[in-house]
């Protein structure tokens, strides 16, 4: 990358990363039952139900780590045994002290960042240690797990196959392709399906993205949750563009966009 500009700028994704990130995860198995009533009260589900426990993570918000779990289906592994539940712990403040654990997650161990999942789950403080001591949690630490996401501009990323290149291809998330979103798995097929086809001169078609930016129905939605779920005249807009929210509603009334707006509680 310091010789030639096609290979992009790689130091962009591994310096500079914020204190108050993601570098901690870790997975516990508890072998006896005795978490199972409070996850059911959270989740609604019997986690050895042989379905889907969280459906996708949980966040725990008032949590100082911002703590979330996430719970698959059980058993996730061939070698788990039918005793054995697994969940998988992360937190997303790696420089915040835990509210029960009075540490940053890299400063814990196992047994320290069980502890503070099972305070957040609502087990009562007399039996968090002896809980906690009788799962196994083994952390991980992933220094640059959000690096995919740092901020970047065209050409910090290599292209897939640069334009002068005959042989030599870019491939996974850290390589520059078109419309896809990064953090996938997917991502990294598409960039080999889309080398291997450009070099090899292959006559076929990268599988193409969902085109959400495309639909008014999946831009409405994103709408009102990034806006904290907030409709359309409760944002907090200079006057002129609330005027024009208003006219706009009015012209949309009676209408089909009116309905739109209704369906993803914009209005
Ligand atoms: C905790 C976590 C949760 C995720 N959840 C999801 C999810 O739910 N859905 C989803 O789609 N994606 C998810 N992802 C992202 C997804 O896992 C990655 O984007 C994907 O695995 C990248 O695949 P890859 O083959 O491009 O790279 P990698 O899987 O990173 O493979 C790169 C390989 O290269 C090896 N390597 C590195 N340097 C060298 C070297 N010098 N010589 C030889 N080998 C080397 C590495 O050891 C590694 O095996 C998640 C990632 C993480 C970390």
């Amino acid at each position: 990358a310091a010789q030639d500009e096609d290979f992009g700028h790689p130091e962009k994704f591994c310096e500079n990363i914020p204190a108050a990130n993601w570098v901690i995860s870790a997975t516990v198995t508890f072998t006896n039952d005795d978490i199972v009533p409070y996850i059911e009260k959270v989740n609604k589900k019997d986690p050895h139900s042989g379905s889907i426990v969280t459906s996708g993570p949980t966040t725990i918000k008032d949590s100082n780590w911002l703590l979330g779990y996430s719970i698959s289906r059980q058993p996730q592994f061939h070698k788990q045994k039918p005793n054995e539940l697994i969940v998988w712990l992360y937190g997303l403040y790696s420089n915040t002290k835990g509210n029960y654990v009075k540490k940053t997650m890299p400063e814990c161990d196992g047994i320290e960042l069980c502890e503070e999942w099972l305070y957040h789950m609502g087990v009562p403080e007399s039996e968090i240690k002896k809980m906690a001591i009788d799962a196994t949690t083994i952390p991980n630490h992933m220094p640059y797990i959000t690096s995919y996401f740092m901020p970047r501009a065209l050409g910090d990323r290599p292209k897939v196959v640069p334009d002068k290149s005959k042989n030599l291809a870019f491939i996974g998330n850290f390589a520059e392709t078109e419309r896809d979103t990064v953090f996938t798995t997917e991502y990294s097929v598409r960039t080999a399906m889309e080398a291997v086809y450009t070099l090899l001169n292959v006559d076929r078609g990268v599988p193409e993205v969902f085109a959400s930016a495309f639909d008014v129905r999946m831009l409405m939605n994103a709408m009102y949750y990034l806006n904290d779920r907030k409709k359309l005249t409760e944002l907090d807009l200079p006057l002129p563009e609330k005027l024009i929210v208003k006219e706009g509603l009015k012209k949309v009334k009676g209408t089909y966009v009116e309905e739109l707006l209704k369906k993803y509680k914009l209005i």
